[in-house]
This record gives C-alpha cells, sequence and structure tokens, in this order.
C-alpha cells in the first residue's frame, strides 16, 4: 500500500480514481498467500487448496492389465495380423485381482478387466469376438488379430516420478481420486484463511423482524457471509454494529488480530454518517477508492493489524459485483490459489451500446446459448439497488470504458455459476 496515496480524510484531497485494472492489479500483488498448512484425510480435503506438489511413486496401473472381459492369447508369430480362423487351447482363469500362470504358445486363458495380463499373453480378445467351441474347452477367433489389443500397460495413466497435483490446485473429486490412485491417504492443505465482518448503518433489521418507516432488512449480510462460505473461509460475523465511530473501533480491535482479513459492506463513503473509514484510520491504514466502474464506485481496502481491510459498497448489487471481481481474486490469493483470477469468455452482445461511458460496466446479461456464439441480453433495470438483476443474470458483461458498439459486439462475460463457488 505505501506506493499508494492514502486518502487523510480531508475534503481537499481527493480519493485516488483508479482503473478496475489497476484495482485489481494492487489487491493481488498485495496478497500474500497464508503460511500454515495442516494435513488432511482425503475425504477432508474437498474443495481447499493443495499446499505442495504430489509426486506419484508408483506407477498406476502398476502392471498390464486387461481392458476387457475377454481372453489373453499367445499369438504365434505366424497368427499375427492374418486373416483370422484360429483356435486356442483355455488354460487358465484370470479375475481381476489375481495372478494367472504362464501361458504357453497356441493357448488362451480367460480373463477379466483388470486382471494383469499373464507371461507369455501378447494380445486380448474381447469375449463378444470369441466363440466357444467343443465344449467350452477352446475359442475360435475369425478376425485377423494384431499384437496388444485391449491391453493397459504399466504405467498409462501414471508414471512413477510424474508431479500428479499442483500445489495452489482447489481440490476437486477428481483431484482427490487422482491422490487416492498414487497410495495417499492424507494431502496437506493451506489453513483456512479467517475473515471478520460486520455491517454498518442504522436502517438495517435482521430478516425475520418487522420494518419500521425507513429501515430495509441486511441482504448483504447474507450476501457476504454466503460468498465467503463458498470459498471456504472461516467466518467470523459480528453482526450489524451501532452506526458510530467507537462501535466501529471496538468492532476492528475486536477481529483485527485473530483475522486474516476483515470486512464490511456500506458506511466507506465520505458521508458524515460513514464510519468505517475514520475507525479503520485511527487502527491501521486505509486507501479509499474510487473504481471507475459501474456498479460499485468506492471501495476501501487497507490494513488494521494483521487483518487486511475491504470494505465493500452498500448498495446490494455493487457489494456483490466488487466482491467477485475485488475480493474473491484478492481471497483466492491469500488461500494460496495459483489460479486465483476470474476467468471470463467471449459472448456478443444482443444490444446496441450508443452511448460511450467513462466508467467500465459489469452489467447483469443471461446468455442464449441457441446459437454458436452465445449472445448476451442484459436486464432492463441495472441500478446497483436492484439485487434481482443478480438472481436473474447468468453472468456479468465487461463493456469497456469509453467505447460504443453494435448488436453483435464480441465481450467478455464472467459466469456467475463459476464465481459463485
Ligand atoms: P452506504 O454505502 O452505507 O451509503 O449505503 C448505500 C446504500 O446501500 C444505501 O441505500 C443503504 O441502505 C444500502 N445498504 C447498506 N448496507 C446494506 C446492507 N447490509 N443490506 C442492504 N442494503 C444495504
Ligand atoms: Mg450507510
Amino acid at each position: 500500500m505505501d506506493n499508494q496515496s492514502v486518502d487523510c480524510g480531508c475534503d481537499e484531497i481527493p480519493q485516488p480514481l483508479l482503473s478496475t485494472d489497476k484495482a485489481l492489479e494492487i489487491l493481488t500483488s498485495t496478497a500474500k498467500e497464508i503460511s500454515t498448512t495442516e494435513v488432511l484425510k482425503l475425504d477432508d480435503s474437498l474443495n481447499r487448496v493443495l499446499a505442495t506438489d504430489i509426486c506419484s511413486n508408483i506407477n498406476v496401473p502398476g502392471f498390464d492389465n486387461s481392458a476387457m472381459d475377454g481372453y489373453a492369447i499367445h499369438l504365434k508369430d505366424e497368427q499375427i495380423n492374418t486373416p483370422g480362423g484360429f483356435a486356442f487351447n483355455i488354460t487358465d482363469r484370470i479375475p481381476a485381482g489375481s495372478t494367472g500362470s504362464k501361458l504357453e504358445s497356441g493357448c488362451a486363458a480367460r480373463i477379466f478387466t483388470g486382471a494383469p495380463i499373464p507371461d507369455g499373453a501378447n494380445t486380448v480378445i474381447m469375449q463378444e469376438e470369441c466363440e466357444l467351441i467343443e465344449n467350452n474347452s477352446r475359442i475360435e477367433i475369425y478376425r485377423p488379430i494384431s499384437l496388444n489389443e485391449n491391453i493397459r500397460p504399466m504405467g498409462n495413466d501414471i508414471k512413477s516420478g510424474d508431479i500428479i497435483l499442483a500445489k495452489g490446485i482447489k481440490l476437486k473429486p477428481q483431484d482427490i481420486a487422482l491422490a487416492a490412485s498414487v497410495g495417499s491417504d492424507t494431502l496437506e492443505v493451506f489453513k483456512k484463511i479467517k475473515v471478520g465482518v460486520f455491517f454498518t448503518g442504522d436502517e438495517l433489521v435482521k430478516p425475520g423482524s418487522k420494518l419500521k418507516q425507513g429501515q430495509i432488512y441486511n441482504s448483504n449480510r447474507y450476501t457476504l457471509i454466503a460468498m465467503l462460505n463458498n470459498l471456504n473461509c472461516d467466518v467470523i460475523n459480528l453482526n450489524t454494529i451501532q452506526d458510530t465511530f467507537e462501535a466501529t473501533v471496538d468492532a476492528l480491535e475486536s477481529l483485527k488480530d485473530n483475522c486474516d482479513l476483515i470486512m464490511t459492506t456500506g458506511g466507506v463513503s465520505v458521508g458524515e454518517e460513514d464510519h468505517v473509514k475514520p475507525a479503520v484510520e485511527q487502527l491501521g491504514k486505509l486507501n479509499l477508492w474510487r473504481i471507475k466502474m459501474k456498479p460499485g464506485k468506492p471501495l476501501a481496502f487497507g490494513q488494521v493489524g494483521n487483518s487486511a481491510f475491504i470494505g465493500l459498497p452498500g448498495n446490494p448489487v455493487s457489494a456483490m459485483v466488487t466482491f467477485l471481481l475485488f475480493a474473491r481474486p484478492f481471497i483466492k490469493k491469500l488461500q494460496g490459489c495459483q489460479a486465483y483470477l476470474n476467468t471470463s469468455y467471449k459472448v456478443a452482445a444482443n444490444f446496441d451500446w450508443n452511448r460511450s461511458k467513462p466508467r467500465r460496466e459489469f452489467i447483469r446479461v443471461q446468455l442464449d446459448q441457441s446459437e454458436i456464439l452465445a449472445k448476451a441480453n442484459q436486464y432492463p433495470k441495472q441500478g446497483s439497488d436492484v439485487l434481482s438483476s443478480m438472481v436473474w443474470a447468468d453472468g456479468l458483461l465487461e463493456i469497456p470504458e469509453k467505447t460504443t458498439f453494435k448488436k453483435g459486439e464480441i465481450i467478455n462475460f464472467y459466469p456467475l455459476s463459476e464465481m459463485m463457488s
């Protein structure tokens, strides 16, 4: 934060006006991965971030094995790829988990999927292509046969020494399965980060109670906690605190030494009712950014004790969008994720954009997937208070600042399905 001008609260000094890209760059370059790790059983490691590379010390499979239920055959040289019509004596039976004996030339072993190929066998024919003859003691095959049909060679999936999982991935079911396949029963993951949250605003009421004139329900509390839970954070929630300077200082004091991050929504403007900014500045340092974007212009970023601080705007859509665009990559980087940035996809705008705007806009759109390039349709009300737009939308369309375009323009799209997980 040292290279940034810190807003001192004087009205004469302008708050830094930042581009979306610059704000993200400052945030993510400040985030340092958590240094503590823990070793978890595989079942407990889902969605956690892997803290070390995982190297296999075995081959998978560990032996050549059959890809089919069928017959392992010892083909003679003169039988390879010649017109079919060969018969073989069945001399063995090899279920998965057992080992057959050496197969003599011209012989076959009944074999099942996953069973080891016996010594001497050089190909496997699936059972549907074999005709049992002479009281099921022999098989006959009527087509040309090649070497190594239906044999999965040792190390086909993984070779001993391979790095199978890289540090910094968020563990998915398939990652855990791969670790199991090389015999690991635990994984070292980064500890969960602790995020303290509180909410300010005397107009806020807990859902379930009755509203008085001028009051609204506190929806941001649920936004923030659900999104932090999605990201697998440990949340310390102080709920709505009194909208005073003293109460805000107390809340920050109680969180600052046992959290990696403190987050709030609302109260980060410079209005006289907004106490978060002076309270953070009293205990630490704070940059109040005006980001050239819509929705969600004000964003506060700073440090209180050992904890980073991110103050999101109060308007519900702004709070959600700034969480997704800024707090999410910041949190993922703290968690040790390598791929901490949001991924965008190309879609076509299904509308004209006739007026150039000074701020980048992230508009709520639904995708029409009926054509190869999806078309994005916008929600009719794009106000930062219209939370229904987020429920309706498939994602956010990133309209660059200072631009106009016609329907069909290819634009970046950020899917909510991805960002909300
Ligand atoms: P503020 O940033 O505190 O000036 O708030 C901006 C707008 O967001 C106001 O209309 C607030 O009532 C609204 N708002 C602030 N906090 C919340 C919240 N937790 N839930 C829903 N709306 C909120
Ligand atoms: Mg307020």
